[in-house]
């Protein structure tokens, strides 16, 4: 097969206005995919800069997360920019600053729960009502990609309800498991739910899946499913394994559950996952260098499920 260049994420800021359980233990919060990097003062020129050069070298997908990137008053003006680049936009955000305007990316929206009561515990902050108003109206204009739901003990008892609302809200989702990145093993293993049953659950809930497949892409493969209704839903499940690279021997976190799913730019540093080693990106000529060889780094990654089988 084929492997594509990874796409290039695109950390805007650590400041978040929530925090999550999962993300901010300690409810201090807002590292998010800059995990280990203090990144609160982005440059919209180094962005956009950086973003061109990624291009140049092979980069068709382009991600802007956080944090929480709607905290970035200049974000309309960074995505019109990136805009104009040739690149596949999407913008990760939890959607309840209401931001309308996000030019021709595409937004996610990240949503653990529907149920108001359980919304402030598991996001330590944010409006349930004010994050669908988000949802229905980025959905009305064609804006948005799909919703995300990091899947817990918490929220499982709750998970069909939830997939069935999003169906018959002709909403795409997509699942993940929880990943141990913040969290001590000991509280990872008492929030852990493992979604291997959802094949069964997609369909009680969806009828037959017209079709399942799994995504090309980097790190732990995706799962998509395609429902008869048209409804697509992605269930990226960390026990199916994930990608390491040659960097991996050399790392304290190996085996880890995440492995290698995206080159992110933070801080004016290059980080091929979220535990691993960080590399130099200031300059033009540390990016070219830095980033030709996480490419192949990526590129030459092997599949394996070293996680699961330390377990
Ligand atoms: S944290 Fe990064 S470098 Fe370390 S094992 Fe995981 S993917 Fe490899």
């Amino acid at each position: 097969m084929k492997i594509e260049q990874p796409y290039l994420t695109l950390v805007a800021t650590n400041k978040c206005n929530y925090r999550c359980f999962y993300c901010s233990p300690d409810g201090h919060g807002g590292m998010g995919e800059g995990f280990g990097v203090k990144n609160d003062e982005p440059e919209l020129e180094d962005l956009v800069l950086k973003s061109r050069l990624a291009e140049s070298m092979g980069t068709k997908k382009i991600r802007v997360t956080g944090g929480e990137p709607t905290l970035i008053p200049w974000l309309p003006e960074l995505l019109q920019e990136l805009g104009k680049g040739s690149s596949e936009l999407s913008v990760a955000t939890n959607g309840f600053l209401q931001k309308r305007d996000f030019g021709r990316a595409k937004v996610r929206i990240s949503l653990d729960t529907i149920i108001p009561e359980d919304y402030r515990s598991t996001c330590g902050a944010g409006d349930l009502a004010r994050v669908l108003e988000s949802v229905f109206e980025l959905r009305d204009m064609g804006v948005l990609d799909r919703i995300a739901c990091v899947v817990t003990n918490r929220n499982y008892p709750n998970v069909s309800g939830y997939l069935r609302w999003a169906i018959d809200n002709d909403l795409s989702v997509k699942f993940f498991d929880l990943y141990a990145t913040v969290l001590t093993k000991d509280q990872w293993v008492s929030e852990y739910a493992d979604i291997g049953s959802f094949d069964s659950l997609l369909q009680l809930i969806g009828g037959v899946p017209r079709q399942i497949g799994y995504t090309k892409s980097f790190g732990i493969p995706a799962k998509h499913y395609d429902l008869p209704n048209g409804t697509y839903v992605r269930v990226k499940d960390s026990m199916e394994g994930t990608r390491y690279g040659s960097i991996c021997g050399g790392c304290d976190s190996y085996p880890c559950q995440e492995g290698l799913y995206t080159v992110a730019y933070a801080d004016k540093k290059l980080l091929p996952c979220r535990q691993g080693p960080q590399y130099e990106a200031g300059s033009v000529e540390d990016f070219v260098n830095n980033l030709g060889f996480l490419q192949k780094v990526f590129q030459r990654s092997y599949f394996s499920r070293a996680f699961w089988r330390d377990k």
